[in-house]
Order: C-alpha cells, then structure tokens, then sequence
C-alpha cells in the first residue's frame, strides 16, 4: 500500500435518512463509534436541512460532513437550490459532486460537474467527484472511454494545487445498490487506469498524491479485499452507512 495517501471512508446517507430526529441520533452514534479515529480521515454527508443538527454532534471528534450536492451558481434566481457560501457557513468540508443517481434523475451533465467543482473549491470544501460507467457503457466495452470524458471534463483547468485537494470517487453504476459490489481487480485495474490519466495530465506527483476511493455495494463483508488493492484509497458507502456499527466494521478494515 500507498502510505502517502491517508485512507478515506464517507458516507452519503442519500434520502435514506429522511426524518431530522433519525439523523441526529445517527450523527450521534456515530460520533460515538468512529469519532476518535485518527488513522482515517472520513465524512458523512446528510441532506440539506439535517445538515446544521449532525454538525451539531460531530463537531467535536474526526468526523467531517458535508453535502451530497451544490448549486451550479452563486447566488441568484435558481429556485430550488442550495448556495456554497452556505454550506461553507454551515461547516461543511466535503461536497459530492455528479453522483450517478443525479446524472440519471436529475439530468446532471459532465458540465454541471465542472461548474459544481471549481465553486467548491472556491469556497474551499473538498469536491467528492463520481464517476463510472454503466451497465450499457460496459456492455458495449466503453466503460473506460465513459471514465476518461467524465474525469477530462471534471478536471478541466485545475491547477495543480486545486488537484491535490479533490477526491476522485469511482462508482460503476451497474454495482450501486446490489448485492454485490464490483470484484476487487476489476475496481484496482480501473482506478489505476485513473491514476494513468491523472499522471498524464498532471504530472507523477500529483497522480501519487491524489486518493481515489471505490463506491457500489461497499459492505462490512467485502471492504477486505478491495481495500488492499494498491490504488484504492478509500471507499464510499451507501446503504452500509446507515448504522454506526457497520461503519466502524467498514473504517477498521481501511487501517
Ligand atoms: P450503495 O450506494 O452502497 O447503497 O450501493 C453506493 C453509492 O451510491 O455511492
């Protein structure tokens, strides 16, 4: 293993958690079961208005959290949406950007992405940038070409400094909300074709520096494997997520 690149673990509880007293009293938990662990940097993304209650109760431990989506402007008439300069005030260090159930329900392009990326690193929050490709994608043995323009698109004109604070998060759609999670060469032999691009864009240092982290199906019972692979730093969870019990399982097995 890469020891430069400190591992990872997040949480996007989606709209799982879809009652403010749930979320806090989960904040709460996990606060309890992982807040105290230095050896992993991780984070939990809430919805929107539970955002400021699980703050509330991570603030003191290692816990970071953040928001599982960001408007594409400032500020202005965008009906609906929600301002970086308010998740920056509401503590938030961690913005997922283009996850694939955005892509595909709410019509986020490649260009979103962009836009999304360069405003969360203007206000200083780190982007959690998904990418991956679908079923038709690897069906038709384009997954790799999908993976390419998704990360072309989102890294365009970042500086070398911006690069080094951005978490590249590989989430083949086809394994999101499985049974199983993708096989552990499969997701190694694409994050280093990752990193194969990251270095020829930017440079070795970056491409060594940079935490690129595996997300579909992540359970207590297939992080093992997957988390040995020399290019996977990290992962993102789901469903697993939603219990502080099988978070921990999942963080110690990053250690
Ligand atoms: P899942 O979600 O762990 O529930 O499959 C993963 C994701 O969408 O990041």
């Amino acid at each position: 293993k890469n020891f430069m690149r400190k591992p990872l673990v997040g949480t996007s509880w989606k709209m799982h958690i879809h009652s403010i007293y749930r979320g806090e009293a989960l904040a709460e938990a996990m606060h309890r079961s992982v807040g105290h662990i230095e050896a992993v940097d991780m984070f939990v993304l809430p919805t929107f208005p539970l955002i400021s209650k699980v703050a509330n109760k991570l603030k003191s431990g290692n816990i970071k959290w953040g928001a599982q989506n960001i408007c594409i402007a400032e500020s202005g008439a965008f009906t609906g949406e929600v301002p970086p300069l308010s998740l920056k005030e509401l503590g938030c260090s961690y913005i997922e950007i283009g996850h694939a159930e955005r892509r595909a329900m709410f019509g986020e392009t490649d260009k979103d992405v962009y836009k999304k990326i360069r405003l969360s690193l203007e206000y200083d929050m780190t982007p959690v940038i998904c990418i991956g490709e679908t079923e038709e994608d690897k069906r038709e043995h384009v997954g790799n070409v999908r993976v390419h323009t998704q990360i072309l698109w989102a890294l365009n004109g970042l500086q070398i400094e911006e690069m080094k604070k951005i978490i590249l998060a590989y989430e083949p759609v086809w394994a999101i909300g499985q049974a199983e999670a993708a096989s552990a060469d499969y997701v190694e032999n694409i994050h280093g074709y990752i990193r194969s691009i990251v270095e020829k864009e930017y440079g070795k240092d970056v491409a060594q520096e940079i935490r690129i982290i595996y997300g579909g199906s992540v359970s207590p019972d297939n992080t093992g494997p997957l988390t040995k692979q020399e290019n996977v730093d990290g992962l993102f969870v789901g469903r697993f997520g939603l219990s502080s019990e099988n978070f921990y399982q999942i963080v110690k097995t990053t250690m």
